[in-house]
């Protein structure tokens, strides 16, 4: 740390990414990356006539994006806000909102903890239950004569399904929050969202909540993390506070390239929705061939699994998944350190990891 380094940031703590090595060829489930390549048009999108275009900067207002998110998502392209990768529009909306803190759980991305302390927003952490469900009522705040809540006095964030539990909570209880706290931002990280077995994105319930906010990002049900696109759907006014940000801010934010395929990466819907129905495949299907070696698997509704077993610490299982060539994430935090992430890739991959997970029990 330099000694000209402003005092606010001087405790800041980053977030840690999953790891990236390079020393070998890994079976990489850790970073809930796609194992599919972008769509067809995607990947055709990314030709000669468009890298001669980047002589000239994006659009800064995104217009075909916002265009096309409007058509897919059936909302106004006013309810619309485009950021590179999700966590900038969690960023920006941090930044806009925070005021008076955001809430979130204990156990949840890790991003949101970095974010508010970049910005200055203070937090309130609330603990899961045992079963690393949300309790509702700790978002919903003190009961009052009418029957109603009176709200926690500050802004929610949760992801939906929740990470890195994958448990999802229902759409009746986002409802519930919004009603409870109408006077702060509801926040729903909608990153796994394409992953349920059922539709249970709050996207629809924008046009009843001016407080909620949804976030989206191409970077796992699209296969596109090195793209860096997401999106924040919410009402017309949340969306404006966030452009102002954004425009005092980098009002070229997303690349040219980078928006043309997120555009296709939004026309192709039966590839999406065939590489969604793959994943949730191979997610039964592990998870079945997890619990059948005695593991405790979550009830997840994402692009990975959260488990532990009864017979290895989560620490030395990662170590020696490691050690032959299968990356899966470990966390440190001490209620959830016997358990590691598995992030869903194809068939093969899935079959590999069983089939090391099982040498690693036996012998
Ligand atoms: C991956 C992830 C994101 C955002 O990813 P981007 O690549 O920045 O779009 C947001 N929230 C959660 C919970 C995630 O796991």
């Amino acid at each position: 740390m330099s000694r000209f380094l402003s005092s606010a940031y001087r405790t800041l703590t980053p977030y840690t990414p999953g790891e990236q090595p390079q020393d070998k060829k890994y079976i990489k489930l850790n970073t809930n990356e796609s194992p599919f390549p972008p769509a067809p048009g995607v990947i055709a999108a990314v030709n000669a006539s468009e890298a001669m275009d980047l002589r000239l900067y994006s659009d800064p207002e995104l217009k075909p994006l916002k265009a096309q998110l409007s058509e897919s998502f059936q909302v106004d392209v006013s309810d619309v806000f485009i950021g590179n990768g999700s966590d900038e529009c969690l960023n920006y909306a941090f930044m806009a909102f925070g005021e008076d803190g955001f809430a979130f759980p204990d156990i949840t991305y890790s991003f949101y903890k970095v974010i508010a302390q970049l910005n200055q927003v203070t937090t309130e952490v609330k603990p899961l239950r045992a079963d690393f469900t949300i309790d509702l009522a700790d978002y919903l705040g003190p009961e009052t004569p009418d029957g109603g809540h009176a709200g926690i006095g500050k802004n929610i964030v949760i992801p939906n399904p929740n990470a890195p539990t994958g448990i999802p909570i229902s759409l009746d209880a986002i409802a519930a929050l919004c009603e409870a706290n109408a006077d702060h931002v509801v926040m729903i990280d909608e990153a796994y969202v394409d992953f349920a077995d059922q539709a249970i994105s709050a996207v629809p319930l924008t046009k009843k909540y001016k407080n909620l906010l949804v976030t989206q990002t191409f970077s796992k049900s699209r296969s596109m993390a090195g793209a860096r696109v997401g999106f924040a759907i919410g009402d017309a006014a949340l969306i404006q506070d966030m452009e102002t940000l954004r425009n005092s801010n980098n009002p070229y934010n997303v690349n040219r390239i980078s928006m043309k395929c997120a555009v296709e990466a939004l026309r192709d819907t039966a590839y999406f929705e065939a590489n969604c129905a793959k994943i949730r495949a191979n997610r039964a299907w592990t998870r079945t061939e997890l619990e059948k070696l005695g593991f405790h698997v979550l009830e997840s509704q994402t692009n990975f699994l959260f488990a532990e077993s009864p017979a290895i610490s989560g620490k030395e299982l990662y170590l020696r998944l490691k050690d032959n060539g299968v990356l899966v994430r470990h966390f440190d935090d001490p209620k959830i350190t016997n358990f590691n992430r598995i992030s869903i890739g194809y068939e093969e991959e899935m079959a590999q990891f069983i089939e090391t997970v099982r040498d690693i029990l036996t012998f």
